[in-house]
């Protein structure tokens, strides 16, 4: 059976505003958008339409918003050898008393950030 934790239930937009959201209760502990360099951790997760067609919308406990129907893989453990789990949702999940990402995933979760990196205006460093 895949692992799944509770997730927080996104406020409400109100009545009218999109009455086609669909908050999920539960969620594996970790979700993969193929277009993102990192692996995040769920917080909430909504299901909602859109031209009538079906799209996901994923707040991780880092602060990152994903919205997208086919890019989301969700994950009960982190594969070996792949991507980074996103040092921020780590802290952020583990400050509210949720299960850290090893005891969730049954051993050690390797885990990553980002960095900013300037692309003009060089520093000549020598
Ligand atoms: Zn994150």
């Amino acid at each position: 059976m895949m692992l799944k934790v509770p997730l927080k239930r996104p406020k409400p937009f109100p009545p009218g505003i999109n009455d086609n959201m669909f908050p999920w209760a539960t969620c594996t502990p970790f979700v993969d958008n193929k277009r993102a360099m990192l692996i995040h951790r769920p917080r909430a997760v909504i299901t909602f339409t859109h031209m009538k067609m079906p799209y996901i919308s994923v707040q991780a406990w880092c602060g990152n918003h994903f919205t997208g129907d086919d890019k989301f893989t969700f994950l009960d453990s982190i594969p070996d050898g792949g991507k980074l789990l996103c040092a921020r949702c780590e802290i952020m999940a583990t400050q509210v008393g949720l299960p850290s990402a090893d005891e969730l995933n049954g051993q050690h979760v390797h885990l990553g950030k980002l960095l900013v990196k300037r692309t003009c205006c060089q520093i000549n460093t020598n």
